[in-house]
């Protein structure tokens, strides 16, 4: 699933591809994707004569901004977005076409048919479901480390889980909490509440760099996540941590263990993130 990075970097690439072009017709081919308005007849007539001012991120979310709707859309676990000229072959798993009037469309593709559009007046999206409830954007000055330290303090939750809870923090899944993890030095299985300030002030800065990272190289291609232009990102060569398991630890030259935490598949290092001793 992409996470934040790679959404950034699809967010940035709609930018560039779709900034200030006026739809004309939307097709939706799989009901399914659309959960808001109910009626997809209604969603695609509401689109129709709007243009795209810019588009925003919201956690793992982007947010279309038009002039008088805003579009939210998750991609889930594959889905993605590609610019193409008109009289294109479409691709069978394509489910969402927005025409616009200078002859071009954006194509919402998605194998695994997981991703979800939800469509809002101007306001209306941070106010309701799905973005209402989600915490803090890491990469934003209200992540400071004092409301990390809130945030935490007390807790008797695990501290990967805590940082995979989308109402805490935005943005982080399975890759990036193994990263931020590691190179804070601290056992994804603690609690959070065990932490030290010491510990979550690293922590917090591992998490802010990590995904900084992972910003600039264009976020990771793990499996087959592209960004909207069809473009791989570069990070997944950087990983020190995740998918390594066996492997040597860069840091240490310890072993690269697996194991699940909070019902994840976790990769850590034994001797840079030991277990709390008690
Ligand atoms: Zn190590």
């Amino acid at each position: 699933m992409p996470e934040l990075p790679e959404v950034e970097t699809v967010k940035r690439t709609l930018n560039t591809l779709v900034q200030g072009k006026k739809i004309h017709k939307v097709t939706v081919r799989l009901p399914r994707i659309i959960r808001r308005p109910d009626d997809i007849r209604i969603f695609e007539t509401l689109l129709e004569g709007h243009t795209i001012e810019r588009v925003e991120r919201r956690g793992k979310f982007l947010r279309f901004l038009l002039d008088g709707l805003v579009l939210v859309s998750h991609l889930r676990m594959e889905g993605r977005y590609g610019l193409f000229a008109a009289g294109e072959p479409l691709d069978k798993h394509t489910h969402v076409i927005f025409y616009f009037d200078d002859g071009t469309e954006l194509r919402y593709t998605d194998v695994r048919q997981f991703g979800t559009m939800d469509l809002f007046l101007p306001g209306e999206d941070l106010e309701l479901p799905p973005l209402n409830k989600l915490g803090l954007e890491p990469l934003s000055p209200e992540f400071t480390i004092e409301a990390f330290k809130d945030l935490a303090a007390g807790k008797n939750t695990k501290i990967k889980p805590l940082l995979l809870n989308q109402a805490y923090v935005v943005g982080i899944g399975n890759i990036y909490v193994d990263e931020s993890l590691h190179l804070a030095g601290i056992h994804p299985k603690r609690s959070a509440k065990s932490l030290s300030a010491e510990e979550l002030s690293r922590l917090h800065q591992a998490i802010v760099s990590t995904l900084s990272e992972a910003v600039n190289a264009g976020g990771s291609s793990v499996k087959s996540y592209v960004n909207g232009q069809g473009e791989s990102g570069s990070y997944q060569h950087q990983l020190r941590i995740y998918g390594r398991k066996d492997a040597i630890c860069y840091t240490c030259g310890s072993k690269v263990e697996k194991s699940v935490v909070g019902g994840r598949g976790t990769h850590f290092c034994p001797s840079c993130q030991p277990p709390l001793l008690t």
